[in-house]
């Protein structure tokens, strides 16, 4: 494995450095703590700024409005973005998932409508597929469609509608034939949010926000042109979606809890514990040093992960180990970092003596999600089993 930067990644490395450098606002830091609804128009003029610099939606094609870039650059991409301390992009499901689900399973008049204002964030998507009876078995969903004429009428209810209620579009998986096995007669819809009958409903989490939304759909009349990919191909197109899930973006994640890991050490120093600073607390010594171990190998396994890609073109099951690791280490490095805070670590960003302005609360709180999202812990553990390691299925 060669981790050295070939001459065109190690290019393209310089000239993205150099555009954050110069771009990467600096209100970013008083604003990084906001409640998502509060901070969202900025976000979204960051994507903006992105955007119209060629720096949104790298990994699309070029004739989409992307930079092709290969896999490695989009390595690169993440690393610069998390070493500028860049803000997030207000579009993350529409250009990590639904973006590339269109160029794959959509028409050319699709991907007129929809693709450029994904890039720039004029249009922010969701992602409608989840439902109460439907998570990790997500075939077993009920919302349902039904073609009259030229338009689709749909019923049912979604659950854990990420930015459901500040979409413009929702990629939205519905039942278009109830008479054949559950995977076989699933559908893809691309649905105006403000069409009538669509209901949001926000979802207050733990941490006072209400990105998570409920969706409940009463006779939705949707275009039948809105439809993405073949009818009742729906479970290949939901599929072909879900794995660009696991892609790149960890990378971002390995150097924030790097920079989270390095800001403990420094915290150790300055917090007491028993009179005497918690650097010299050896089992908060242990603790700290075992995060540092479980960050490092989660670089390594990326580079694994990413080399294998680069030589045979396909995933690994690297991806899953990455997925089930990055985000347990995540709630271990989260744990730890509430156990040598301790009451100060539960100040928010509202209190002015919070630590790093209430980060620590609010990243504990957001890490409880990670082992949830994107496919449980114990669904990657069920497909380690079966197709790393050969095992029968569990279900
Ligand atoms: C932060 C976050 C954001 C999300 N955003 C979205 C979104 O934007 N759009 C969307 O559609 N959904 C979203 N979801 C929903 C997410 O996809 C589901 O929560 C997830 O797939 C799990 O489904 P479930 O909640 O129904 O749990 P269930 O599937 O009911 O699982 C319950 C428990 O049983 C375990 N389990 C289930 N099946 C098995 C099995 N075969 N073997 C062993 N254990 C099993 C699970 O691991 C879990 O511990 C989001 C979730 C979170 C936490």
């Amino acid at each position: 494995m060669d981790l050295n930067l070939a001459p065109d990644e190690q290019q393209f490395r310089d000239e993205l450095s150099a555009w954050l450098k110069a771009n990467v606002p600096a209100e970013w830091e008083q604003r990084r703590e906001e409640p998502v609804q509060e901070r969202f128009e900025f976000m979204r003029a960051w994507q903006g700024k992105l955007y119209a610099a060629g720096w949104a939606g790298v990994s699309w094609p070029k004739e989409y409005g992307g930079r092709g870039a290969s896999l490695m650059q989009q390595v690169v991409y993440w690393q610069e973005l998390a070493r500028a301390s860049a803000p997030p992009m207000a579009n993350e499901l529409g250009l990590g998932l639904i973006g590339p689900a269109i160029i794959a399973f959509g028409t050319e008049e699709q991907k007129k409508l929809y693709l450029a204002k994904i890039l720039s964030a004029e249009e922010i998507w969701c992602q409608g597929f989840s439902e109460p009876d439907a998570g990790s078995d997500l075939a077993n969903l009920k919302t349902e469609a039904r073609l009259e004429g030229d338009h689709y009428i749909v019923n049912g209810q979604k659950v854990w509608t990420s930015m459901g209620n500040l979409a413009d579009w929702c990629e939205l998986v519905v039942r278009t034939d109830k008479n054949v096995p559950k995977h076989k007669g699933l559908s893809v819809l691309l649905v105006d949010m403000k069409s009538p009958g669509l209901e949001v409903r926000p979802l207050r989490m733990m941490n006072g926000e209400a990105e998570f939304c409920e969706l409940f759909l009463t006779n939705v009349r949707v275009p039948a042109q809105n439809l993405l990919g073949k009818a009742n191909d729906g479970w290949n197109v939901a599929l072909g979606t879900l794995m660009h899930e696991r892609a790149t973006l960890c990378v971002l994640f390995q150097i924030v809890f790097r920079r989270n890991v390095d800001r403990l050490v420094e915290l150790s120093r300055i917090i007491r514990r028993n009179g005497r600073p918690a650097a010299e607390d050896p089992v908060i010594r242990q603790k700290v040093a075992q995060c540092y171990a479980e960050v490092e190998i989660m670089r390594l396994n990326q580079m694994r992960s990413f080399s294998q890609m680069s030589a045979t073109g396909v995933p690994g099951p690297e991806g899953s180990i990455q997925k089930l690791f990055w985000t347990e280490v995540s709630q271990r490095l989260q744990q730890v970092a509430q156990e040598l805070l301790g009451p100060l670590g539960q100040l928010d960003a509202a209190d002015r003596r919070a630590i790093d302005k209430g980060m620590w609360i609010r990243e504990y709180m957001r890490s409880k999600g990670h082992t949830i999202e994107a496919g449980t812990s114990e669904i990657q553990r069920c497909i380690i089993g079966h197709f790393v390691l050969g095992l029968p299925k569990s279900y």
